[in-house]
């Protein structure tokens, strides 16, 4: 199937058309036409080749929601015209201890990631929901329940999952004391699922230009993290800290806040962070933990929970041409808090 997208041809060039082809439907895919696709940093990072493993052309996009136009023949779940979304990846090995217990983001084989990827089949390249279409086995498809607005959906199969793993994975629930740092597209959603679960929320922040913002999203309060006394005042009050800083950045200020036994998972940044003192960590038996998304269960679960709060991220709609423009934006944090590309504004190649 013939389809355009919009891509990088290499670390300093512009997301430009690229026409290519979809591969012809196995018999457990399912095709779609793509409606919406979130912008997330990481495409920004691949498309630029910052982490340093990327091959080119790169086609971004792995927050995606789409209308089903065709399935494979032993295709069960999904039939023409049903909503359907896509992550961060659309394979795994399905045999190994970790995708039997639906962690297929923690495949022992590797999961094959929406983009920058290869195929587990054929070793061709994945291209991801900058595009106008889609395949994928159905299992890595996730339904969009009725209800949920779908031209808001899509950054909740990046952000959404990527917040919501670690709040179930620490059994957030009513009572449950949860702080988050950074307040960008990670750290909004972080807020409104923490409340949606009927934590006590507290954004942690330098100064206190975000508090509106922080309470508007359903945080309790603000913690202004270069305020001394209010952190003094704050130690030992947390179970579980999100913190969802993208770039290097010290935790120490951070880690006495937590109560014995808490932790803080970091969500958000990539490579190294400052040096972090162990005294916190051994006299409260406190952790650091990573999470990277969660696995297909986990995330359909997140999306019935959010069709049920009525929980979506705050979004600004762009046009596919409109792309570069929008990375220079995220670049200075100048969205609130997600960017989705409305996929009707690229026209297919033979409707050209
Ligand atoms: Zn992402
Ligand atoms: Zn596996």
């Amino acid at each position: 199937m013939k389809t355009l997208g919009y891509a990088a041809q290499s670390a300093d060039s512009p997301l430009t058309p690229f026409a290519f082809e979809r591969r012809a439907l196995r018999p457990n895919d399912v095709a779609m036409e793509v409606l919406y696709t979130g912008i997330c940093h990481t495409d920004l990072h691949q498309a630029r080749n910052d982490w340093g493993w990327s091959k080119y052309p790169i086609v971004p996009g792995h927050g995606i929601v789409g209308r089903v136009t065709g399935v494979g023949h032993e295709v069960t779940r999904y039939k023409v015209g049903d909503h359907v979304a896509v992550g961060c990846m659309v394979d795994s090995c399905q045999q190994c201890d970790q995708c039997r217990r639906g962690e297929e983001q923690l495949c022992r084989k590797g999961n094959t990631q929406t983009y920058n990827d290869r195929d587990r089949i054929t070793c061709e390249p994945t291209y991801g929901g900058y595009s106008k279409h889609l395949v994928v086995r159905e299992e890595f498809a996730l339904r969009v329940p009725d209800g949920l607005d779908l031209s808001k959906t899509a950054p909740l199969l990046c952000a959404g999952i990527t917040t919501y793993s670690p709040l179930r994975t620490w059994n957030v629930g009513p009572g449950s004391r949860v702080g988050v740092v950074g307040l960008g597209g990670l750290g909004h959603m972080a807020v409104k699922l923490a409340a949606g679960l009927g934590a006590d929320v507290t954004v942690m922040s330098r100064s206190r230009d975000k508090e509106a913002d922080a309470l508007a999203l359903g945080a309790d309060r603000l913690l202004v993290s270069s305020d001394a006394a209010a952190m003094a005042e704050a130690a030992n009050g947390f179970d579980l800290i999100i913190d969802t800083v993208p770039v290097k950045h010290d935790i120490n200020p951070y880690l006495p806040l937590l109560d014995v036994d808490g932790t803080l998972v970091l969500v958000g940044q990539v490579g190294p962070l400052a040096e972090p003192s162990t005294v916190p960590l051994l006299l409260g038996r406190r952790r650091i933990a990573g999470s990277p998304i969660g696995g297909i269960a986990e995330t359909q679960e997140m999306l019935d929970f959010c069709a049920r709060k009525n929980i979506l991220p705050d979004c600004e709609m762009i046009r596919m041409d409109e792309i570069n423009g929008a990375f220079e934006r995220l670049e200075r944090a100048d969205v609130r808090y997600r960017f989705v590309i409305d996929m009707a504004s690229l026209s297919a190649p033979a409707d050209a």
